[in-house]
C-alpha cells in the first residue's frame, strides 16, 4: 500500500506524513530529503545545475539511504548523516534548480521506487502521486495559505537557529512554488485523483487521523475480515 501525499514548500507535509507513517507502524520516505542531498553534494563538489554530465557521474556515484523508524528516520549520504544539512538554506534555495535535471530525476524516481518495494509506505513530494507511483492506493494533494505556509517555514528556521521575516520567507516560497510548477519534467501538479487537503485551519492531529482513516477503509475494502485496525509487525 502507498500513501502518495503531495503539495507545495511549507504545506505540512512532512509532519503529517511522518506521523501517519509512525501511527500506521509502516515506512517513511521523503523524496525532498533525497533532492536536497544531491543538491548538498553537487554544490559541495562546486558542479553548477545545468552540468548535467557532472549531475550524472555524482548520480552514478552517490548512496543515500534512510535509517530509522518513522518519525525519527535519519538520512544519509555515502555513509554520512546529513538529516540536518540538507535542511540548510543554501540547499533551500537552490534543490529547484538541481531537482528540474533529468538526470537527476530519473535516477531518483528509480530508486525511490526500489527502496519502496514490496512495503507499505507513506512517500511524500511532489510528483509522487504523477510519476513516481501513479498507482498508489491513496493520493492527497496537501495545501495552505502562503502565508500559513511561510509561517511553517519560520518556525523550521528557528528551530536551526536563522531568523527569517515572514516578507522574506513568502517571497522565498513563492519562487520555489513557480520553478516546481513550471519545471517539464514532473511538475508539481495535483493527480486527477487525489483529494486535495486544504489544511489552513486543520490541526496536525486532524490532519493525521483524515488520512489514518482513508488508510484504515481501504484495508477493510481490500481485506472484508480486517479490523481495519494496523498492528506493527
Ligand atoms: O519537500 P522539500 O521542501 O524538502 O523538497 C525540496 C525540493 O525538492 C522541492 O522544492 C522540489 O524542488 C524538490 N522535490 C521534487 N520532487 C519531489 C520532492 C521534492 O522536485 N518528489
Amino acid at each position: 500500500m502507498i500513501i502518495a501525499i503531495d503539495g507545495p514548500a511549507g504545506g505540512g507535509k512532512s509532519s503529517t506524513a511522518r506521523a501517519v507513517a509512525a501511527r500506521l507502524g509502516i515506512t517513511y520516505l521523503d523524496t525532498g530529503a533525497m533532492y536536497r542531498a544531491v543538491t548538498l553534494k553537487a554544490l559541495r563538489m562546486g558542479i553548477a545545475f545545468d552540468d548535467d554530465n557532472s549531475l550524472g557521474e555524482l548520480m552514478e556515484n552517490t548512496v543515500i539511504t534512510f535509517n530509522g523508524a518513522a518519525p525519527d528516520t535519519r538520512v544519509f549520504m555515502d555513509g554520512e548523516e546529513i538529516t540536518e544539512a540538507v535542511r540548510n538554506d543554501e540547499v533551500t534555495r537552490n534543490v529547484s534548480d538541481y531537482c528540474a535535471r533529468d538526470v537527476v530525476r530519473k535516477a531518483l524516481v528509480s530508486q525511490q521506487r526500489s527502496i519502496a518495494s514490496g512495503l507499505d509506505v507513506v512517500c511524500e513530494g511532489r510528483d509522487i502521486g504523477t510519476v513516481v507511483f501513479p498507482d498508489a492506493q491513496i493520493k492527497i494533494f496537501m495545501t495552505a495559505s502562503v502565508e500559513q505556509r511561510a509561517a511553517r517555514r519560520q518556525k523550521d528556521f528557528q528551530d536551526l537557529g536563522v531568523k527569517k521575516s515572514i516578507e522574506e520567507l513568502i517571497g522565498e516560497i513563492r519562487i520555489r512554488d513557480t520553478k516546481d510548477s513550471n519545471r517539464s519534467n514532473s511538475p508539481l501538479v495535483k493527480a486527477d485523483d487525489a483529494i486535495e487537503m486544504e489544511n489552513t485551519t486543520m490541526t496536525l492531529e486532524q490532519q493525521i487521523q483524515f488520512i489514518v482513516d482513508l488508510y484504515n477503509n481501504s484495508t477493510i475494502n481490500l481485506n472484508p475480515k480486517s479490523t481495519g485496525v494496523r498492528t506493527d509487525d
